[in-house]
């Protein structure tokens, strides 16, 4: 049997393969409630209160990993108030 590298010459010695250094391959998702308030620090108060749901949270959740970000609505967005972290 050939190493993956010296198969791939072979059969793409015609495109000059590159081959890169084999990476750790972390299972995750980097996404974190700062970055959701992050990503709703754009939008108003008023903006905010239409996303909020009858319950009077703003939710999020990822679509890559699932998770579920369940946010006070006057915690984010340009105008929250009492925001610690800018
Ligand atoms: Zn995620």
């Amino acid at each position: 049997t050939l190493p993956p590298t010296d198969l791939l010459v072979r059969l793409f010695h015609e495109e000059q393969p590159r081959v890169f250094d084999a990476m750790p391959v972390r299972f995750g998702c980097s996404c974190s409630e700062s970055k959701v308030r992050q990503s709703l620090s754009i939008y108003s108060a008023r903006d905010i209160e239409k996303m909020t749901t009858d319950d009077g949270r703003v939710t999020a959740d990822c679509q890559f990993c699932g998770a579920h970000y369940d946010l006070d609505p006057k915690s984010v967005g340009f105008e929250a108030e009492g925001q610690s972290d800018g």
